[in-house]
């Protein structure tokens, strides 16, 4: 088993931030589980399946071949040979994929491959249920929330920054549907784990909270 750092934490809590910050310094892969999810939401909305036909869905789920690749550091997600990295962040493909992400052929179908990607590699994964069910040995956990207002805060600033026009208001409104969409529901629902340490990263800027978790990661190295 590699050393494996899980991040879990509800929607714009800053967690693909900081895990790649300190997957690079600790030079370690970077995986975000959430990008997974979100290919196979993707391949929904194409397919003009009903996201809410949970029978539909799982029957057409398993035709979305998903793999991860590394150019430059960066994590790459192909969806069926496809680069679908610029297409994954909608808020129709994040409504897609916490909609889906909670039936359990969906899950099946990405689960063993987080667990490999694990196994064989250093990793610091990020997602909902890293730390309680795919890892759950892994050496150091971390819960990284923020109060809602913020997470739609920064939600929206990167949004503005690609060019992208969205209200903030909507916003606030769709991450908290989310966060009880996903902690919510009957499979691997967002929760902190037992041995998880909590970060609320409301009041602090992105070098703090690296920093706090560089430093769980040093005590547990
Ligand atoms: O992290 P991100 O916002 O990209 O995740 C998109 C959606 O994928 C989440 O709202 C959640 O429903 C789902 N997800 C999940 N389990 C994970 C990661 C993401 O169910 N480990």
């Amino acid at each position: 088993m590699g050393f494996n750092v899980a991040i879990d934490g509800p929607a714009g809590a800053g967690k693909s931030t900081i895990a790649k910050r300190v997957a690079k310094e600790n030079n370690f892969i970077y995986v975000d589980t959430g990008a997974m999810y979100r290919a196979i939401g993707l391949f929904i909305v194409r397919q003009g399946i009903d996201i809410h036909d949970k029978e539909a869905v799982e029957k057409a789920a398993p035709d979305a071949k998903v793999s991860l690749t590394y150019e430059n550091g960066e994590q790459v997600v192909v969806l069926n040979g496809e680069n679908v990295n610029g297409l994954i962040r909608t808020e129709e493909v994040s409504q897609a994929a916490s909609v889906t992400s909670a039936y359990p052929v969906v899950r099946e179908l990405l689960f063993e491959m987080q667990q490999t990607l694990a196994k064989e590699n250093d990793v610091v994964m990020d997602g909902r249920d890293i730390g309680t069910v795919v890892l759950p040995n892994a050496q150091a956990k971390i819960y990284l929330t923020a109060s809602v207002e913020e997470r739609a805060r920064r939600r929206f600033e990167e949004y503005k920054n690609k060019g992208m026009d969205v209200d903030i208001e909507e916003l606030k409104k769709e991450i908290a549907q989310r966060d009880h969409q996903d902690m919510t529901r009957e499979i691997a629902p967002l929760k902190q784990a037992d041995d998880a340490v909590l970060v609320d990263s409301s009041d602090m800027n992105i070098d703090e909270v690296t920093k706090a978790i560089m430093d769980i990661i040093k005590e547990r190295r």
